[in-house]
C-alpha cells in the first residue's frame, strides 16, 4: 500500500500486526485517529503503555492481575479446595461470567501440543501439582476444551495427582467437541460445570 505520509505507514503496519487486523483495517483505524482531537491518541496509547508494563499474573492461579494476587485468589469467600484448571485467562473470564463457580482457578497458560513445541514444562503445571500436594484441595475440575491437546493436558496432570487421591473431574461435555470455553454460552458453560463428571468417566466415553 503506498501512502503519501511514512509516519502513517508505519502506524499501519504496526496496527496491521494485531491479529484480525489486516492493513485496509489499520488505515481506517489510523485515519479515524488522525480525525480525533490528539488526546485520544495520547489515551489509548498511554493505556496500552500502563497496561504492558504494569499487569502482572497473580502468583497463586496464573490469572492476570494488577496486584501480587488476584481478586479471585484474594476473596476469603471462595472454597479454595475446589480447584477449575483452565487453559488461559480468558477462560477465567468466561466462567466467572456464569456465576456459578464458586471456588478458585488454575490457569494453565496453554495445553501441552507437541506439534506447536509445548511441553508440560511450558505449563504452570508443577505449581498445580504443588498446591495438591499441600493436602488442601479436594477437587480438581478439569475446564480444558475438548480438543486432543486438552485431553493428553488433562491426562497428563492427572497422572502427576492421582496418588493424591483427590476427587478430579472434567466439565460435562455439554460444549462440542473441540469448541474453545470462551465461546460457550454462559448457560451452557455454567450447566458443563455444575454437571460435571468424574474424570475416569470422561476417559472412558472419549
Ligand atoms: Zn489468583
Amino acid at each position: 500500500m503506498e501512502m503519501s505520509s511514512k509516519l502513517l505507514e508505519r502506524a499501519v503496519a504496526e496496527i496491521s500486526q494485531l491479529p484480525g487486523i489486516g492493513k485496509r483495517t489499520a488505515l481506517r483505524l489510523a485515519l479515524h485517529l488522525l480525525k480525533q482531537p490528539a488526546e485520544q491518541t495520547q489515551l489509548l496509547t498511554s493505556a496500552l503503555q500502563k497496561m504492558r508494563d504494569e499487569i502482572q499474573f497473580c502468583r497463586q492461579c496464573h490469572n492476570i492481575s494488577d496486584v501480587e494476587v488476584c481478586e479471585i485468589c484474594a476473596n476469603t469467600s471462595r472454597d479454595r479446595s475446589v480447584i477449575c484448571v483452565v487453559e488461559d485467562i480468558r477462560d477465567v473470564m468466561a466462567i466467572e461470567n456464569t456465576n456459578l463457580f464458586k471456588g478458585i482457578y488454575h490457569v494453565l497458560g496453554g495445553k501441552i501440543s507437541p506439534i506447536d513445541g509445548i511441553g508440560p514444562s511450558q505449563l504452570n503445571i508443577v505449581t498445580l501439582v504443588e498446591k495438591v500436594k499441600t493436602g488442601n484441595v479436594k477437587e480438581l475440575i478439569f475446564a480444558l476444551s475438548s480438543t486432543m491437546e486438552g485431553d493428553t493436558t488433562n491426562f497428563y496432570i492427572y497422572k502427576q495427582i492421582k496418588e493424591y487421591g483427590i476427587v478430579t473431574s472434567a466439565i460435562a461435555r455439554g460444549i462440542a467437541v473441540g469448541d474453545e470455553l470462551e465461546f460457550a454460552d454462559e448457560v451452557t458453560l455454567g450447566r458443563s460445570i455444575l454437571h460435571r463428571v468424574p474424570f475416569e468417566n470422561s476417559l472412558k466415553s472419549s
